[in-house]
């Protein structure tokens, strides 16, 4: 197993080995270098990171409780389980962790107006959440497909001031809504920043939402030193476009012992071609800002996706999950749709916690794993998010 894992990249462009980057027109160039530099000065600011810590603290939650999941344990013998739980913040996931520091630097950019993309709608309820706190001018694009399909996401953005605009073009899904979103940022970008919701995008999103998010890993970290007087063997977290995941990851990258693995949408399957695996059968491509694994076809089309969960349903991964595939750091494996559903019906009914479908693909993995691991091991899974937003559409497959 390689170690060359470094906690320094990525590189002065962007560069996570040969992903990442910044792939844009030339009119966001400024604004991308101007977010870079606001963002570097803000890290250095202690009257920032004070900000940061006092609204993750008092208006998110934070910390999440690192916890022992006993029954889930017991029932399958082997690892002791811990539940990282995310889920437990305000407005549901870990999204908010990303949307309280970049809604804090648009403040200090002087930027009256953020807007957002959003798939399933929790990053868009995030960013409507933080831009109500602060009275800023929120709009959210989404796809009118995914609109339609998150009705009550898209009311409980309009019930927080929100503006939300339904995308009509091509599949009318994530990927359309996020180029809505930068043709809005190259228009408005004097008064506007644009709240990337995940790992991915032109530099420095992936480095500054990882930021973000590694609150997770560091918490993890402390928490588990604490209570078990040693690292984790194994970290599990689900990979849409990888934050949740990078976020318990990062903090864990240099200790060679503790392995790691993302857990990819495997849908209906890698054969019927209806998946969201970008690791098994993506190839390096350019999409949406960044180089990194995409699924497209032989002609550079993108190809359609399927998941059971709209958050980790798109067809490109974050870059610096691609740098950590390439050197073998992190396995990533996938989970289809109907382990998934189980996997939040046994967390459901072992540890009194449902789980959003995006982190069942981790608990998911957690069933695989755990069994044939040693009783004296110990494995932390990231409950990236709480599933009450994915009732309906459970409720619309299962029979219960
Ligand atoms: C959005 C979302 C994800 C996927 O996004 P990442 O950036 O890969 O973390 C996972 N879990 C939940 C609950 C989400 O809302």
């Amino acid at each position: 197993m390689s170690q060359v894992a470094s906690p320094n990249l990525p590189d002065a462009q962007g560069h996570f080995g040969p992903y990442g980057g910044r792939f844009v027109p030339e009119t966001l160039m400024h604004p991308l270098q101007q977010l870079e530099a606001e963002y570097f000065r803000a890290q250095q600011d202690p009257e920032f990171q004070r900000e940061l810590t006092y609204y993750l603290r008092e208006f998110c939650g934070r910390p999440t409780p690192l916890y022992f999941a006993e029954r889930l344990t017991r029932e399958l013998g082997g690892a002791k389980i811990y539940l990282k739980r995310e889920d437990l913040l305000h407005t549901g996931a870990h999204k908010i962790n990303n949307c309280i520091g970049q809604v804090l630097l648009a403040r200090r950019m002087g930027k009256a107006r953020v807007i957002a993309e959003t798939g399933a709608g929790q990053h868009g309820v995030a960013t409507a959440t933080v831009a109500a706190m602060f009275g800023l001018k929120c709009v959210v694009y989404m796809g009118a497909v995914d609109c339609e399909r998150q009705a009550l996401n898209v009311y409980r953005m309009k019930m927080l001031g929100a503006d939300v605009v339904s995308v009509k073009a091509g599949q009318q899904t994530l990927k359309e809504a996020i180029n809505e979103a930068m043709r809005d940022w190259v228009t408005n970008v004097r008064h506007t920043h644009y709240i990337l919701g995940t790992a991915y995008g032109s530099h420095p999103y992936p480095l500054m939402v990882r930021n973000f998010q590694r609150i997770i890993g560091d918490e993890a970290r402390r928490q588990i030193l604490e209570k078990e007087e040693r690292l984790p063997d194994l970290l599990i977290a689900c990979v849409g476009g990888g934050s949740n995941a990078i976020g318990l990851f990062y903090p864990f990258l240099g200790d060679a012992s503790v392995k790691m693995i993302g857990v990819e949408a495997g849908g209906e399957g890698i054969e019927a071609g209806k998946h969201a695996a970008r690791f098994h059968g993506g190839s390096l491509g350019v999409l949406q800002g960044t180089r990194s694994y995409l699924l497209q076809d032989e002609f550079g089309q993108i190809q359609l996706t399927h998941s059971v969960s709209a958050g980790l349903d798109y067809a490109a991964v974050g870059p610096e999950h691609a740098w950590l595939h390439d050197q073998g750091r992190v396995e990533y494996t996938y989970a289809k749709d109907d382990a998934a559903l189980d996997a939040f019906l046994k967390l459901a009914r072992l540890e009194g916690i449902i789980p959003a479908l995006e982190s069942a693909h981790a608990v998911a993995e957690v069933f695989r794993r755990a069994p044939s691991m040693r009783q004296d091991q110990l494995l932390i899974v990231n409950l990236s998010g709480r599933g009450d937003k994915d009732v309906t559409q459970v409720a619309a497959k299962v029979q219960l």
